[in-house]
């Protein structure tokens, strides 16, 4: 047997492999190209492809794709064969620099919000250096960026790179301030933890509303959910141990960082986590997990669902967005460090988050929006849509004692200097850590909490490094010219937390009062996406992306097209799949028992018994039944009348008002039907059946 050492990250042509293969000047070239962001020759570019193709052959690879991230959310690929036809009726296997660095796929079959009819239906992929290639079933996958010919970005990578390298720019300057200039790069991270559900496969092909949308349309709750609170961290049972282990294997040969993995909250929930790494990086393996997640779970006749809420009234399934900033000399810039000057750039750091988190809060809302995030946002299991930071009390009280010019705690004469004292220690690691905040300090990072599980990491984290940088380039428009460093430092920490206090909330997030609280600090609260999409294209909002050049106007302009266009054609399906269901299933079901139970009734009494069950039943069935087939004719009515609606803007808004209370009816009524509905009449597997049916 082969042990992990042996085989994480074979399938990888990474760094060790391009050290021991390329000869020393394309080397060079391809870690400037990494580190910092140089670029490469044709030459160069050649001898790297020509390797690069070696190296594929020899893992048993024929193909090779330029594999990106459109805007549908999901990776797309085209595989290219490496043959090249010979005179002689033979072939070799061919791969040139051009092709590596650039691709080009008709990009006219991706969302575009626009772009295509302003401009060329053509796009081009680039390759990311910075993300190595891999293979996956017998293709090498290179990792590219996805752009209109104009140069627009058609895809969630581009934008996030532009974004790290905004914060770079800025957070350099910070670091020149400090007098480390040592410094040459830095970098955000995260560790995306990935919640998500398996489904015994032969009762997932029995449901419509799982295959077409990944969530439960109908379905009562069992006698049993997660009442018992005995799934979390609970043992986990030899089928999905088997699953873990394949998913782990092939992550691991990709060299994803896989490395926690537990049951979750609800039956048939499970969550796994990788180790933290650079942020466009943890982007691609995410999307590759996700993936792979799903391939490995159909090998084990299961489904892995990622939908933020395939059952109703269970619990939804979230992204944990862990996400710091780095140096390219290993320091971590929101770790408090133990000098008064590490403390003083670590406290400029968190005032900068803060600030950013504060000012940006609609823009960080919509980076989660979706249609599967609209269920999870604001249900009880889930942080509200409202966000704010917990900083914990211990750090919020070091704020407050700044921002009140008076001594921190209670053992404290002095009063604490920025830059010159230094911080008291606080808990690392506070077991108070709250889990309803959207957006918690974790004592060396942040958590963002409100990221669907289906979603893409990319747009989160483009908005977050934005914010953050475009705060810390005003930081250091301050900073640089003072005169005092020490005290400018510490009136600009002092106004900035006093300006963006109402974003710090270290109470229970899922009371009620929160919302009520919330609202009077006039922090934004959007339940939907239809609601928080208005606010993107605000003035703020452009120009911070637009002043970055995170996106150009023409991007974020087909950006708020693809987010109403996407809702709407999901819901789209939604409620079509809810009609079909309760038309072709639920109802002929129902009718089939009610017509059974009426000659039993019959057959009863004849024989000079009392059906007192069967005519209670009989009857309830025939009022519930009356009731669902109103909803239904409402639904469908609802239908044809949204069918004539062009403008996604309009569209979306309807659904969300009209639509979606109709949709709740009828499930409302199905659901009470199938409690009263004699199980083997049932058409398609129930919750219980789903939530333990994996054993
Ligand atoms: P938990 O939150 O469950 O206690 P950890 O704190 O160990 O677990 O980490 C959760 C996730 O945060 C992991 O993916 C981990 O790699 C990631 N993480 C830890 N440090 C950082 C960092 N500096 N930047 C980004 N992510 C980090
Ligand atoms: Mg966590």
């Amino acid at each position: 047997m082969r042990t992990v050492e042996e085989y994480f990250g074979e399938n990888v042509f990474n760094e060790s492999v391009m050290k021991s293969r390329l000869p020393k000047e394309a080397y060079k070239a391809v870690k400037e190209a990494i580190d910092h962001g140089k670029r490469l020759t044709p030459e160069v570019a050649g001898v790297i492809a020509n390797e690069m193709k070696q190296w594929a052959i020899e893992k048993g690879a024929t193909h090779y794709t330029h594999w990106f991230q459109p805007l549908t959310g999901i990776t797309a690929e085209k595989h290219d064969s490496f043959i090249a036809p010979q005179d002689d009726g033979k072939v070799i296997m061919h791969f040139s620099g051009k092709e590596l660095i650039q691709g080009e796929p008709d990009a006219s079959s991706f969302p575009s919000g626009g772009i295509r009819a302003t401009f060329e239906a053509r796009g081009y992929t680039a390759w990311d250096p910075t993300s190595f290639a891999f293979i996956k079933d017998g293709v090498l996958c290179i990792p590219t960026a996805f752009c209109s010919y104009n140069g627009e970005a058609l895809d969630k990578k581009t934008p996030l790179l532009r974004s790290m390298e905004a914060i770079n720019k800025q957070a350099l300057r910070i670091m020149k301030i400090f007098g480390k200039d040592d410094v040459t790069s830095i970098r955000t991270t995260v560790g995306p933890e990935q919640e998500y559900f398996l489904v015994d496969k032969k009762m997932y092909d029995q449901r419509k509303d799982l295959i077409y949308t990944g969530r439960t349309l109908f379905g009562a709750l069992p006698p049993k959910g997660q009442q018992m609170e005995d799934h979390y961290f609970g043992v986990i049972k030899p089928r999905v141990q088997a699953f873990m282990k394949d998913l782990n294997e092939e992550l691991w040969k990709l060299g994803i960082l896989a490395t926690t993995e537990h049951n979750e909250v609800a039956p048939a929930q499970h969550e796994l986590a990788p180790i933290f790494t650079t942020t466009n990086i943890a982007a691609d393996h995410n999307q590759l997990t996700m993936e792979i997640m799903q391939k490995v779970a159909r090998k084990h006749d299961l489904v892995c669902l990622l939908h933020e809420k395939p059952f109703e009234g269970v619990n939804g399934s979230g992204k944990h967005n862990n996400w710091s900033i780095s140096t390219d000399t290993g320091i971590n810039l929101l770790d408090p460090g133990d000098t008064p000057r590490d403390n003083a750039s670590f406290l400029l750091f968190l005032t900068a988050v803060i600030s950013a988190v504060d000012t940006y809060q609609d823009l960080l809302r919509l980076s989660v929006a979706s249609a599967g995030n609209d269920h999870r946002l604001g249900a009880n299991e889930a942080p509200p849509a409202i966000i704010s930071i917990f900083l914990g009390s211990e750090l919020t009280e070091i704020l407050d004692s700044i921002v009140e010019d008076r001594p921190y705690g209670s053992k404290e004469k002095e009063i604490m200097k920025i830059g010159v004292h230094v911080l008291p220690r606080f808990p690392k690691d506070t077991t108070d850590r709250n889990r309803t905040s959207p957006f918690a300090f974790t004592g060396n990072k942040f958590e963002f909490r409100m990221l669907g599980s289906a979603a893409s990491i990319a747009m989160a984290n483009t908005v977050l490094n934005a914010a953050v940088a475009e705060v810390l380039s005003q930081f250091a428009d301050k900073l640089e010219g003072a005169s005092d460093f020490e005290s400018a430092l510490h009136d600009l920490i002092k106004s900035e937390i006093s300006a963006h206090k109402r974003i710090l909330f270290n109470g229970n997030g899922y009371d009620d009062s929160w919302v009520a609280e919330a609202e009077k600090r006039g922090l934004s609260n959007y339940k939907t996406l239809p609601d928080a999409v208005k606010h993107y294209l605000d003035e703020k909002n452009v120009a911070l992306l637009t002043k970055h050049q995170v996106y150009s106007e023409v991007e974020m302009n087909s950006r708020h097209e693809i987010f109403l266009e996407k809702y709407c054609k999901l819901l789209n399906i939604e409620y079509q799949t809810m009609s079909v269901m309760a038309k072709q299933d639920i109802l002929p079901a129902v009718s089939a028992y009610s017509a059974e139970l009426a000659s039993d009734i019959a057959a009863i009494e004849s024989a000079g018994g009392s059906a007192d069950f069967e005519k209670e039943t009989f009857a309830e069935i025939s009022a519930d039944m009356n009731a669902a087939n109103k909803s239904l004719k409402a639904l469908n009515k609802l239908i044809v009348e949204l069918d004539a609606i062009d403008d996604y803007e309009v569209l979306a808004d309807k659904i969300k008002d009209e639509m979606i209370p109709a949709m709740d009816a009828l499930r409302a009524n199905c659901d009470k039907l199938e409690l009263e509905t004699a199980a083997e009449y049932w058409p398609f597997p129930t919750y219980g059946e789903l939530l333990f049916g994996v054993r």
